[in-house]
């Protein structure tokens, strides 16, 4: 039996073990804190080392990354769980460097094929792509802060191939439905995306996550560090984690939209009224991955070829959430396909969980392909990014009427809070664009300190 004096004695002891949180940071008065280990802030982080600038990264996952990150565990081949194309792919800076690298990865243009089912049967496509194209023509902008659904002509309801044009270039492009998506958004996403001159998209066979983590291999994350409060002043910042505070100049923030909507990062003193108001303006729409491994009998059967983009016709009426998935069949030549969903219905098989998401898929691929199809079936998987709580969503995209307020989510706090991530980024929603907002902020803090 332990006597008072041991007690009190062995209750110090685990106090200090327990309550006072260690602190483990390799630098513990860095001159900037980065918050979060994405695209943008490993791109922060690297361009304040590369100026001579002390820097602590700090990530709440247990992996460098955010939404760019590849997993090789689940199906043992490499697969994005977040972005995988290289969009804009003549300009993009992180495709540039992997060319470089040509040991190591394989960059390559997208074929940029396609291949469309209504039902069983096998179509050119020809009707889908011109329902696609005057959806893609409509009046974008920032003058047209609307939801870009006034600008549908009603006939067009009744196309039997509205649905599906709808999912590609909206649910599935912006996470959003037509209804809640902004034609101001929406000019800015093509831009994103690269079409035209731009190059459109390319791939890297072995995941954009690799190639990222490659690109930042020399940025060192404290990983499984949470922040919880940023305290600022005009002298400087204490950023407090589960692992300790972190006393610093200046403090980069890059954590989605979403993420900072929960509330889960107090700033003492609250920010100014405007930041809040943008980037509650700019929440994620939903945006997921199902992903099925398939025996390599099913590609050779119906003669899939790699990287092919898979239509199959969306039934849904009118303005209906699209319930359907757009895909990209055979991977850079492995067994795996993605059945990307977007929108309310991918949050909608977010709520019922990645059971419903991949029988959803495979019914739809035995009305197509027979009712035997499960046979082709290895292994499903489907990401959950809404439910992920440091991003809480895909990517940000903004509430009609308010997308003007986007620009406010960058615009830097009393000259100590700094902050990036791809919803600040011109090409938003995308990993190069999260990339170049990193080194846009890194940019105004290397002024000020
Ligand atoms: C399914 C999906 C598919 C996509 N497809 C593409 C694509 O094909 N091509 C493309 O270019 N883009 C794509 N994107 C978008 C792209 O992945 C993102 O725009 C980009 O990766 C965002 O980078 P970021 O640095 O802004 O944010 P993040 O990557 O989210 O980084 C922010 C980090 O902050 C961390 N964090 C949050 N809260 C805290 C806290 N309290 N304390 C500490 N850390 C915290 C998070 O864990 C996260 O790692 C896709 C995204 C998704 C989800």
């Amino acid at each position: 039996m332990l006597n008072r004096r041991k007690f009190l004695k062995a209750a110090i002891s685990t106090l200090a073990f327990t309550a006072i949180p260690q602190l483990s940071f390799s630098q513990s008065n860095p001159d900037v804190v980065v918050i979060g280990g994405g695209s943008s802030g490993l791109s922060a982080a690297a361009e304040l080392m590369k100026k001579g600038k002390s820097v602590v990264c700090v990530e709440a996952m247990s992996r460098k990354g955010g939404r760019c990150f590849t997993d090789t565990s689940i199906f043992g081949v490499p697969y994005d769980l977040g972005g995988h194309w290289l969009h804009n792919f003549n300009f993009n800076q992180i495709a540039k460097y992997g060319k470089k690298q040509k040991d190591t990865f394989d960059i390559y243009k997208d074929p940029d094929k396609v291949l469309i089912y209504d039902g069983p049967k096998k179509i050119t496509g020809m009707k889908v792509y011109s329902m696609y194209k005057k959806l893609g023509k409509l009046k974008r902008g920032s003058k047209n802060d609307v939801p870009l659904v006034e600008k549908v002509k009603p006939k067009w309801l009744e196309n039997e191939w509205f649905a599906t044009a709808h999912q590609l270039r909206f649910a599935c492009s912006s996470g959003k439905d037509i209804s809640d998506y902004t034609a101001a958004d929406s000019f800015y996403n093509w831009e994103s995306y690269g079409e035209g001159d731009q190059g459109g998209d390319g791939f890297v066979k072995q995941g954009y996550g690799a190639l990222l983590a490659h690109y930042r291999q020399n940025v060192p994350v404290q990983l499984k560090t949470i922040v919880s409060e940023v305290k600022w002043d005009n002298k400087g910042v204490k950023v407090i984690t589960n692992k300790g505070t972190i006393s610093a100049k200046a403090c980069v923030i890059t954590i989605s939209t979403s993420a900072f909507n929960s509330g889960k990062i107090k700033f003492t003193p609250a920010l100014p009224l405007e930041k809040y108001e943008a980037y509650d303006s700019v929440p994620c729409g939903t945006y997921n991955h199902i992903t099925l491994q398939l025996k390599d009998d099913f590609y050779n059967e119906f003669k899939i070829k790699p990287d092919v983009y898979f239509t199959s016709k969306i039934n849904s009426k009118g303005l209906e959430t699209p319930r359907g998935y757009c895909s990209t069949m055979r991977l850079h030549n492995s067994n795996i396909s993605y059945f990307d969903v977007g929108g309310q219905f991918a949050k909608d098989l977010e709520k019922a969980g990645s059971k419903a998401g991949i029988d959803f898929v495979l019914q739809d691929l035995r009305n197509i392909f027979g009712s035997n199809f499960d046979k082709f079936f290895i292994k499903g998987h489907m990401t959950s990014w809404g439910k992920n709580p440091y991003t809480l969503g895909s990517w940000a995209s903004a509430t009609p009427g308010k997308a003007k307020l986007r620009k406010n989510i960058k615009t830097s706090v009393g000259n100590r809070l700094f902050f990036a991530g791809e919803a600040t980024a011109k090409n938003y929603g995308t990993v190069h664009g999260a990339d170049r907002s990193g080194l846009r902020v890194a940019k105004e803090v290397l002024k000020l300190i």
